[in-house]
This record gives structure tokens, sequence and C-alpha cells, in this order.
């Protein structure tokens, strides 16, 4: 089946009225489009577990913050058509800014908690548009199941959140984070790293490695954790680094010690150039 694209929410809500009616599952991938392979993951599994996967694309101007990159973020209708369309979506959900947020528009979903730390901290508003814009897109297109991808550590427990917190019926996936060749996660972002800064990148994973290495080898210190992740990013000089910690990975909690049973993320956020990257890995006990 060719790719659908919709661009009105009235007309996407009623195809999910239609699909639904039908006996149909739905299934949503939210992007901001210039799809990846991480993308593709992201639907291609979506396909497995629903009958009809709507794609979203929608750069969403209330995640960013006025110093961000929203004026010069990629984008590539034509490739993320056909990228949706190979990895098996059904329809492409794209809808303006306008018709998003029309004039007028003056709601905001805002998640305590979780959305504190880390990116919250260097992107404070950025949860706040994170929610309400998933909880629209989420409204338009109707989903029995939505799936999100690790690499956005912090964004999968804020959306698990907001679909517990709102008593959304919607059943929520994660998918692990697929990466280049070298280790670099996938990103949009990446199309702004020069060659050599794309090298200097390889040292996020590396660092992320290390980490993980210690805590398997049985380090429950998270302040030594923390070090482990440091040390090895600052073996590159021009990088600035948001937060690399070792935290809970259920509560983002950061104590003295974990406990053995505790599942751990490290969560890292540098600046490499102009370009901010994150990146995050999960130890799990067993
Ligand atoms: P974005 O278009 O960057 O807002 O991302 C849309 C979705 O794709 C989010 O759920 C991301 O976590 C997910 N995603 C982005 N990069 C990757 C990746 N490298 N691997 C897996 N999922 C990803």
């Amino acid at each position: 089946m060719a790719l659908e694209v919709i661009r009105s929410i009235r007309a996407m809500q009623k195809i999910a009225d239609n699909l639904r009616m039908s006996g149909k599952h739905i299934g949503v991938v939210p992007t901001m489009g210039y799809l990846h392979d991480g993308h593709a993951s992201l639907i291609h599994a979506a396909t497995t577990v629903s009958d009809a996967v709507i794609v979203t694309l929608f750069v969403n101007p209330m995640q960013f913050a006025a110093n961000e990159d929203l004026s010069r973020y990629p984008r590539d209708f034509e490739k993320d058509c056909r990228i949706a369309e190979d990895a098996g979506a059904h329809f492409l959900f794209a809808p303006s800014v306008e018709e998003m947020y029309p004039k007028g528009f003056a709601t905001t979903i805002s998640i305590d908690g979780i959305t504190q730390k880390f990116e919250g901290v260097y992107r404070p508003t950025h949860f706040d548009g994170v929610a309400t814009v998933v909880a629209k897109l989420f409204t338009a297109t109707k989903p029995h199941i939505a799936v999100f991808g690790q690499k956005d550590y912090q964004q999968t427990l804020v959306i698990k959140r907001l679909v517990a917190d709102l008593n959304l019926d919607i059943e929520i996936y994660i998918q692990p984070t697929i990466r280049e060749p070298e280790g670099l996660a996938m990103s949009s972002r990446n199309v702004y790293l020069s060659s050599e800064q794309y090298n200097q990148a390889l040292v996020i994973s590396k660092a992320i490695t290390l980490a993980m290495n210690s805590v398997q080898s049985g380090n429950r210190n998270r302040e030594e954790l923390n070090s482990i992740l440091r040390i090895s990013l600052l073996t590159l000089e021009n990088i600035e680094i948001h937060y690399a910690a070792a935290a809970n990975a259920e509560t983002l909690e950061e104590p003295y010690m974990f406990s053995e049973n505790d599942s751990i993320v490290f969560l890292v956020a540098v600046k490499i150039g102009s370009t901010r990257l994150i990146d995050n890995a999960v130890w799990n006990p067993n």
C-alpha cells in the first residue's frame, strides 16, 4: 500500500476512527523528520505489533528554546516519505505549525519530577513542549500503541509518565538505539558535524561503554562511574559536557551507591562545536 500523506488533524482523526471501526490496531511513531535507520527501526517495530502504522512528522517549535536550532533543523520531505514507506508505514501525518498551534492555543502539559534533571536543566521548557505535542499527536492519530526510541532516554520516562497520569489507553514500546558502525548513535543532528567532529563524537559511545564495563565488573559507586564517563569524554579538548551521569534507570535518582538490583542508566549530553549530542545506555542486573 502506498504511503498516504495527511495534513489536517480532522482528516487524521477520521481515518483513525475508520481504522478502529474496522477492527484495526493503530501504531504511531512520532518523529521530527529527517528520518534515518533509527526511525526506520521504530516504524518496522510498529508494523510487527499493529495493523496500520502512522508516522508523524512535525518539527515542534514548542520543544525548542529561542537559542536552539529550530530554524536550521534539517528537513527532506521526499526522502522521509520514501524511508517511512520502505519501513512499512501506511500514513504520514505531517501537519503545519498553524494546524497544530492555531491562534489562541494556550494549553501546556507540564510534568514534574523526572523532567527537572539532566535535559531539563539545560532545556527547561523542552519536556513541556514534548508532552504537549505528543498528547496532541495521540489525540490526532488515536493509536493503540506508540513507539519511541531509547536514544531519548529521559523522554521515554516522560512519555510513560504522561500516559500513566492522563490514563491514556496507549501501550508504549521502547526500541534500542541504532548506531553508526563506529558506535555513534544515529541522530538527525549528526548532519551538523564535520567529518573531524564526527570522529571526535565517537568518544561518547566509548565513554559509555567504559562505564558499562565498570558496572558489569561490580562497581556501584556513582561518583566513580561518573568519573569514568567524564575522564574519557575529556580526552577530547573541545568538548563541552552538559551532563555525564549514572542514575537509577527507573527514577533517575542518584544515590551514593547503587544497590545490586538497580538498573542503571548512563546519560550523556555534550556539545561538540555548536552541535549538541545526547546518548545513553542502560545496564540491567541480570
Ligand atoms: P526525533 O525525530 O529525533 O524527534 O526522533 C523521533 C523518534 O525516533 C524518538 O522516539 C527518538 O528516540 C527515536 N530515535 C532517534 N534516533 C534514534 C536512534 N538512533 N535509534 C533509535 N531510535 C531513535
